[in-house]
């Protein structure tokens, strides 16, 4: 299993009766498997802050809640966390979040263990596939006993890594009795200063907890080396170390403070090993060991490689690099309807500011389509704040995809019409969440599960929260999209324009493909200035359509004023890629 997988089975052996998150990479696996397993409810949220709201709200009607997001969710869902380790839990309530050193998939690296010690929480760090499931189980138990939600934190590497793993039976948990206390569900000041001195004493029982708790082991080797370590990093120091003593810890929030010094009482020297931030280093110091510099990086993920030369251990044999592989940049896939729409967007010479999704993607050249991304929902907000410098000529338009705008984009539009905005808003709604591998959302009308659940109404959502007017247009018509590009940004109200035309993966009957006759193309580059990874030129500067990949979508047809690009037929015989 990977690591996802075994989560999710973890958290069903435990006996969860609801699983609900928001899809982010790495974490996506987890629900979309949990929800194979019988007995557990599965919902995507529109964000990780609602699914974090509904995990709690299970949990108060007494039964086991998993959610789940990426790192940068759980700032979104922060606000609930950081309360909810203050109210505690009735049925075991468990956070699973998966980091992503490196930044694969992520527009920041972030260590959660933070949140972790802001919060309050435990934070447990499997360190493989049947580590994943045993601590999931482990989170929940820990969960009701100390009354606490808890984090299990993964990285890239554990969430999609594979391994063997041993699986149990599901324990059938009794629901627990839902009882009205609100000095312990209300927190309004008065209460929530009483529950505090409760969160202290569960501090203290933590930690003792976690220098005798089984996840936390002390493996004696030599006794001139000792490290101390967790996650992906303690099998990076098992295979460039093998001599060393390691305290692997699974346990990571709160410190398992005595543990940690009757281990470092047994080596001669102290060393730490792990991944982003120098979390566990700065605690194992507070706590007075002198903990021994190691150059290792501060950014991005280690490596056996990367830990063997920081200790001066004999090099691990590597793979070469193979020479010569053409690069593969990450581009917009063919026939994907937001490259009519940036092109257009070029043509208006509009400053985009542009959001979470593979819209982003429109950043590369030669579409050079976005001028930011920072966040979830961050466009929209970005777009008004760039109106309000008044400092840009050009049109300024913020872009959103459809399940982002569900995400968090609605407030944002909701404060463009309360602000007197007379903006542009896009939202890119290609019927899918398509960045994570298409999951559904409340615009595309797809539940969690594959059935059609309810899907909201764009257009009567964005009048209602005060749009002067919503267009929709196809964005793989080009001149329709340039002309009502033209008049919203040009309009003195608030603008919504939908561009709308499904993802080109979802469509399964695609049209023919198109070809270049190399007798009408001029070289003029304008078809290649699309960017679709099919057209491409040849030696003596022609277009080439590589019609193995072409899909019909028909924009690059509408940008060439040469006709030279023409269906493929049987009577064609036409040079270039076919
Ligand atoms: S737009 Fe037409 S003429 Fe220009 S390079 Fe492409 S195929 Fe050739
Ligand atoms: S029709 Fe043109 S733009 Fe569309 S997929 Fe084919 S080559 Fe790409």
């Amino acid at each position: 299993m990977s690591g996802n997988e075994a989560v999710a089975r973890g958290a069903w052996e435990a006996g969860a009766s609801v699983g609900v998150g928001y899809p982010g990479t790495p974490s996506t696996e987890v629900l979309e498997n949990l929800v194979k397993y019988e007995g557990v409810h599965c919902e995507w949220a529109p964000n990780e802050k609602v699914a974090a709201e509904v995990a709690g709200g299970a949990s108060l009607g007494g039964v086991r809640a998993l959610v789940t997001m990426k790192h940068v969710g759980l700032n979104v869902a922060a606000d609930v966390l950081y309360t909810q380790s203050y109210t505690g839990v009735t049925g075991g309530l468990v956070y699973l979040v998966a980091d992503d050193p490196g930044m694969h998939s992520s527009q920041n690296e972030q260590d959660t263990r933070n949140h972790g010690v802001g919060a309050r929480v435990p934070v447990l760090e499997p360190s493989d596939s049947q580590e994943a499931l045993e601590y999931t189980r482990a989170a929940f138990e820990i969960s009701e006993r100390f009354d606490v939600p808890v984090i299990v934190r993964l990285t890239t590497r554990i969430s999609h890594g594979k391994g063997l793993v041993t699986a149990g039976s599901r324990t059938e948990v009794a629901t627990r009795p839902y009882e009205r206390d609100a000095r312990k569900y209300v927190m309004m000041p008065g209460n929530a200063r009483v529950r505090l001195r409760d969160v202290a004493a569960r501090d203290e029982a933590l930690a003792a907890y976690g220098s005798t708790a089984e996840v936390n082991r002390a493996e004696e080797r030599s006794q001139s080396l000792g490290v101390i370590t967790s996650g992906i990093a303690y099998q990076y120091v098992r295979e460039a170390l093998p001599e060393a003593s390691v305290l692997k810890l699974g346990l990571t929030v709160p410190l398992p403070a005595q543990l940690i010094l009757d281990f470092a009482s047994r080596v001669e020297r102290v060393a730490v090993v792990e991944e982003l931030d120098r979390h566990l280093t700065m605690r194992v110091r507070a706590l007075g060991i002198d903990v021994e510099e190691v150059d290792l990086p501060r950014r991005g993920e280690l490596s056996p490689r990367i830990v063997a030369e920081a200790f001066g251990a004999p090099p691990l044999s590597r793979r070469e690099l193979v020479d010569g592989l053409p690069p593969r940049p990450p581009l917009l896939c063919p026939g994907c309807p937001h490259r009519g729409l940036f092109y257009a967007l070029g043509k208006v010479r509009a400053v985009v500011t542009g959001d979470i999704g593979c819209y982003t993607l429109g950043t590369l050249p030669p579409l050079n389509g976005m001028d930011s991304c920072v966040c979830m929902g961050a466009s929209i907000g970005m777009a008004h704040g760039m109106d309000l410098a008044g400092s840009v000529e050009r049109p300024v338009v913020a872009v959103i995809g459809d399940s982002t705008f569900a995400h968090s984009g609605l407030t944002g539009l909701l404060h463009m019409a309360y602000a007197r905005s007379e903006g542009t808003v896009i939202v890119l709604d290609n019927r899918t969440t398509a960045m994570t591998g298409h999951q559904g959302n409340p615009v595309n009308g797809v539940f969690i599960d594959g059935s059609d659940a309810p899907a909201i109404d764009l257009d009567a959502v964005c009048l209602a929260l005060g749009a002067g007017s919503v267009r929709t247009v196809d964005p793989h018509d080009l001149d329709a999209t340039l002309n009502v590009l033209r008049e919203e940004t040009a309009a003195d109200h608030l603008s919504v324009i939908v561009s709308k035309a499904p993802c080109a993966l979802l469509i399964k009957d695609h049209h023919d493909p198109y070809a270049v006759d190399e007798e009408l193309c001029t070289k003029c580059g304008s078809c290649v200035r699309l960017g679709c990874p099919a057209i491409s030129r040849d030696e003596n500067g022609r277009a080439v359509i590589d019609t193995a990949t072409c899909v019909g979508c028909g924009q690059c047809v509408q940008v060439c004023r040469y006709d030279a690009i023409v269906g493929v037929g049987p009577s064609c015989d036409l040079g270039g890629g076919r």
